[in-house]
């Protein structure tokens, strides 16, 4: 019988309140760390449903849900959360793809631990929601769905407008999702073979699987978005052309910072000194570990010293161990506490055999008849925090060492490409060289707009994408209003 309330009419039925588990994070299973370093294979292997359902059940469903605010997008993640509670997997994806068009890449590389889980309310007290991880769940569940059954966004009716995209890296594909929903006709250039940017071209396969990343771009096409690959705006076609001549009424540049940067010391010359980004495009877009089969040849080194600290210096390193390296080592000049890597990708690295050089700065690359012999390095100690925050390195005085190796991989940073820019000189830049845009990435040129890691420097795919929909989003007001 229904309840009744005190004038005698029937009250409304209330949920029986939710007992959140007070469990601890439920683990995520991984690859063996003996058996992974010796393949291209995922890592980490995702949630089944009972772990993800499990997970999710520690979500407290908070009133103020403080996660959604450490999310750079804004994701419901209460909501969408609160859907996986109750088995409704479809209403919880469509809740993320709300914010956020590639949910199953962001689950497994976005730094959640630095975001939205930091920012969960269970983190104050030991183990967050294990947010990511269930991103990456439904991300997954919505891309093992037959593609009719996949949640696509709903296309507004077509407004008749044109809008080119440089660039198909996150930034690119996001802007393009949003310019598509809102009805407008989108094209993307890219100047790769293969569309996704460093999605593609620069994190492992063993991170982040190509098949995960060309599903989420098949959503795009499933949309109409049009790719048009080996096209390099500013050598094939300048940014003016687009507008001038192919009659482009808008044109967003998300062409990212993948210009590699080296130490200028002495021996980098040699052979065998890559920087990252070749040696990462040869292996994951190139497929030079599968060589002879694939056309591209990469150096198989046998002792390889990766300079740096971040999630390239990372990934390279574990991509050397894969190529059959017999030792690998990192040098970084800061110590472990102030390395930008991933915690996860920093433990799964050391789990791997990679060995970790910290306060320690290359000065010279040795050789022999032009082939790397060695890594030259002097001692470094840490000082007061420097205009990044972090206690700055400062060199020991005569502590100077060599340790042999035959490869020396740099991850030391990369700067925006000045190929479209030399071809556009009205396109204002800063003085770093990135285009100069305002908040909503409008830049000098009208109709012009700007987004990703070519605005900021290197910085995140969420930060990429989040840049490419706001940057849409102003887009569409641009072309509404001029054709008032
Ligand atoms: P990109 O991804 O660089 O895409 C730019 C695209 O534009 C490329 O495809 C390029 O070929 C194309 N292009 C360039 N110039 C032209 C032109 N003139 N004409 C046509 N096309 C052009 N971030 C994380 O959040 N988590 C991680 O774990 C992580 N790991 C990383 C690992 C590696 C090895 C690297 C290199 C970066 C990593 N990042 C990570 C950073 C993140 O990938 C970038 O911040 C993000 O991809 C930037 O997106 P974007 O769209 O601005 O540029
Ligand atoms: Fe759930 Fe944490 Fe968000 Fe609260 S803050 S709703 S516990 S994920």
């Amino acid at each position: 019988m229904p309840p009744v309330d005190a004038s005698g009419n029937n009250a409304p039925e209330e949920k029986p309140r939710r007992k959140p588990s007070h469990g601890p994070r439920t683990p995520m299973p991984e690859a063996d760390a003996v058996e992974r370093a010796q393949n291209f294979d995922e890592v980490a292997l995702g949630y089944t449903e009972e772990q993800a359902r499990a997970e999710a059940e520690r979500c407290l469903q908070c009133r103020n849900a403080t996660c959604i605010e450490g999310c750079p997008v804004n994701i419901d993640i209460k909501s969408f959360i609160g859907h996986m509670i109750e088995g409704d997997y479809t209403d919880a994806v469509t809740v993320l793809k709300e914010r956020n068009a590639l949910p199953a890449v962001c689950g497994r590389v976005c730094p959640q631990e630095e975001q939205c889980e930091i920012a969960c309310v269970l983190a104050k007290k030991g183990d967050p929601v294990a947010i990511g991880r269930l991103e990456r769940w439904l991300g997954d569940f919505d891309l093992a769905c037959e593609i009719e059954h996949r949640c696509v966004p709903e296309v507004a009716e077509s407004s008749g407008f044109r809008c080119a995209i440089v660039g198909s890296g996150p930034a690119g594909l996001a802007c393009a999702g949003e310019l598509g929903r809102l009805g407008h006709s989108v094209t993307i250039f890219e100047s790769l073979h293969a569309p996704g940017g460093v999605l593609t071209y620069g994190i492992p396969e063993f991170r982040l699987p190509m098949h995960v990343v060309e599903a989420e771009i098949d959503m795009l096409s499933q949309m109409g978005v049009e790719i048009v690959l080996d096209t390099v705006i500013g050598a094939t076609m300048t940014l003016g052309e687009l507008t001038a001549e192919e009659g482009f009424d808008a044109v967003f540049i998300g062409s990212g910072a993948g210009l590699p940067v080296f130490m200028n010391i002495p021996g980098e010359n040699l052979n065998g000194v890559y920087s990252a980004n070749e040696f990462l495009t040869r292996v994951n877009l190139m497929r030079a570990y599968e060589f002879p089969k694939a056309d591209t040849p990469v150096w198989r080194g046998r002792k390889v010293a990766v300079v740096g600290g971040g999630n390239v210096a990372m990934d390279s390193a574990r991509t050397a161990l894969r190529l059959g390296a017999e030792e690998v080592f990192l040098a970084y000049r800061r110590s472990e506490d102030e390395m930008p890597a991933r915690i996860e990708e920093v433990h799964h690295a050391r789990e791997e055999g990679v060995e970790f050089k910290m306060l320690c700065a290359p000065v010279e690359i040795t050789g022999h008849d032009g082939f790397v012999t060695g890594l030259v390095a002097t001692r470094m100690e840490l000082g007061e925090p420097d205009a990044s925050g972090r206690r700055a390195p400062m060199c020991v005085m005569g502590s100077e060492f060599e340790i042999e190796c035959d490869t020396v991989i740099m991850a030391v940073g990369t700067r925006a490409n000045p190929i479209l820019s030399k071809a556009a000189p009205e396109l204002e830049l800063n003085k770093w060289g990135y285009i100069a845009a305002d908040d909503l990435g409008a830049t000098n040129l009208p109709g012009v707009y700007a987004g990703g890691d070519i605005v900021t420097g290197a910085a995140t795919v969420i930060l990429a994408m989040g840049a490419g929909k706001t940057s849409a989003i102003a887009m569409d007001a641009y072309l509404r209003d001029s054709s008032v």
